[in-house]
């Protein structure tokens, strides 16, 4: 009859094969004893034997450390002790070597056995730590997306709003009082979309995914365009603004946009942190190989122990806090962060509470010889132009065009523009803004229905929306692009996904620009009046 073969589970074969090292160490410890046997005769009978144990702990673990040290015992008993011996003060002896062995073979054994312990303790920590990093790298994978979408999701509704606002701005007959209104929330609007932006900025910053793009600057435009981003602002709380700029350019290495974000955030800072009509003065030198721009105010003040802190997420000083001025404590470190990315300084200085506040900023310049010259008096924007002497903010001399009077100046055949947006509101109201400014707009609100209207129509430029349903942006401008008719139309994507792979992926389906909802209206104006009339 035939015997079913015995299967040993994986666990018996490896007990069976720890328990053998300790039968094959013992062996060996027996013969290496009697080999030695000329040379110390019966001395150290168990000397081996320790050899034996320690080495089976070693390999392989407790249980056969133990039966190495008891076949130890019963080994040395059989071939090292002589049996026949009488005398009894040898076998007193043997039986102290006895006790020492397993002594000391005990405290062997315990040694590896806590050992081995530890070691398995810190295994399972190890492979915990990795599991929970793992958990932590899924979890910010998923914050991010959330914070991608929830920009996206909050920049779409503020796309509207931000043009209808404008719109009212622009059109002549609305009263004075209506216009401080429009200011209101304007404001408000940009505030808003500044938090969205801050946002994502410090998720850029925490997974190391954020880039500059570097040219040559000149420091004083850059003043000037920060001045009057922040102008609502300052204009609100009728602060005294001085700001006093070299006659020389003062040129850096950098990316306009995050320098200007930087000079922008620590002008409103002073205009919130500086009670209504204080004293604010902007002031732009250049020493040596460094430009060095302060913004000085005359407002809360930070104490002593507040000011190294401020640089820190989510921080605000207490003053700030109570009275109240809005923001989430985001400003500050990304504006350090970005002064160290261009290889720069930001710091603050204070002589406490209600004693003013000074932000210095410092960046390593260049030669003045890379930019065309900017002249403040005809080129300024802020309306901050820019004489030595304090002056209120609304008595300054306006220098430059409004910023929304920017208009397509050909008279005889105005600029062609579509508005492909599947949000009906967003599209209309930035038709609305461009037809303000005598452009020739169509809208439609999908993919099909812009490539239907665009064999027409022949627009000068596309702004195309990137989220629509059923053909993407990236889709139609490659359909697009397919028609060599198309060659010179200008497409510029007007989306509320802002990352730099987004801005990527726009550049390889062949759109020219990209540009984040709410769009800014002067940005969207610079592109357009850059495109030539009738050049598709
Ligand atoms: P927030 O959005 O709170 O203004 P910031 O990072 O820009 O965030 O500023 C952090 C904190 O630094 C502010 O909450 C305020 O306490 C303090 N701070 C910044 N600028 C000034 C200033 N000019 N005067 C007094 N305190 C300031």
């Amino acid at each position: 009859m035939n015997q079913a073969p015995v299967s040993l589970s994986l666990a018996t074969k490896e007990r069976i094969l720890r328990y053998s090292v300790a039968v094959f160490c013992t062996v060996f410890a027996t013969i290496l004893r009697m080999e030695l046997e000329p040379w110390i005769g019966d001395r150290v009978p168990f000397g081996t034997y320790l050899l034996s144990v320690l080495m089976t702990a070693f390999i392989a673990g407790t249980g056969p450390a133990i039966a190495s040290l008891i076949m130890g015992i019963i080994a040395a008993g059989i071939y090292i002790i002589p049996t026949s011996d009488t005398a009894i003060t040898r076998s007193v002896g043997d039986l102290i070597a006895l006790g020492i062995y397993g002594v000391v073979g005990a405290a062997t054994i315990w040694l590896f056995h806590s050992m081995s312990r530890q070691n398995a303790d810190r295994l399972r920590q190890i492979a915990r730590i990795e599991v929970l990093t793992a958990e932590l790298k899924v979890a910010g994978r998923q914050k991010d997306e959330f914070m991608a979408i929830l920009s996206h999701e909050l920049r779409n509704p503020l796309a509207p709003l931000r043009n209808g606002i404008q719109l009212l701005k622009m059109n002549p007959e609305t009263p004075d009082e209506q216009q401080n209104l429009l200011c209101t929330m304007t404001r408000q609007m940009d505030q808003l979309v500044a938090i969205v932006d801050d946002l994502l900025d410090v998720s850029r910053f925490v997974h190391g995914k954020m880039r500059l793009v570097c040219s040559p600057v000149d420091l004083r435009e850059l003043v000037d365009h920060s001045l009057c981003q922040a102008k609502c602002l300052l204009e609100e709380r009728k602060h005294h603004v001085q700001v006093l700029l070299p006659a020389k350019p003062v040129i850096v290495n950098g990316d306009r946009n995050r320098l200007t974000q930087i000079v922008t955030n620590l002008l409103t800072n002073a205009a919130k942190y500086t009670p209504r009509e204080g004293r604010i003065q902007v002031i732009l030198d250049q020493r040596d190989q460094s430009a060095i721009l302060r913004v000085v105010d005359n407002g809360i003040g930070i104490s002593e122990e507040m000011q190294p802190r401020i640089f820190e997420l989510f921080t605000r000083s207490d003053s700030a806090s109570k009275r109240d001025s809005g923001g989430l404590g985001l400003g500050l470190p990304i504006a350090r962060q970005f002064a160290l990315m261009h290889d720069g300084q930001l710091t603050v200085s204070s002589e406490g509470r209600d004693h003013g506040t000074q932000f210095e900023l410092r960046l390593p310049s260049l030669q003045a010889k890379s930019v065309k010259p900017f002249n403040p008096e005809s080129d300024s924007q802020s309306g901050f132009v820019l004489p030595p002497a304090s002056a209120p903010i609304g008595n300054s001399p306006a220098s430059s065009q409004d910023s929304t009077s920017v208009e397509n100046t050909d008279d005889n055949e105005p600029m062609r523009v579509l508005i492909v947006d599947d949000n009906v509101d967003a599209s209309e109201t930035l038709a609305s803004l461009l037809s303000f400014s005598d452009f020739d707009t169509q809208v439609c609100h999908s993919g099909v229905d812009a490539l239907a209207l665009a064999k027409v129509y022949h627009p000068d430029v596309i702004l195309l929306d990137i989220g629509m349903p059923g053909m993407d942006g990236y889709q139609l401008a490659r359909t697009l692009r397919q028609d060599p008719a198309n060659r010179d139309l200008v497409l510029v994507a007007v989306t509320g996904w802002g990352d730099d792979k987004d801005q990527q992926k726009s550049m390889a389906a062949g759109i020219n620009h990209h540009l984040v909802k709410p769009v800014d209206i002067d940005r969207l104006h610079d592109i357009l009046n850059d495109i030539p009339v009738g050049a598709s």
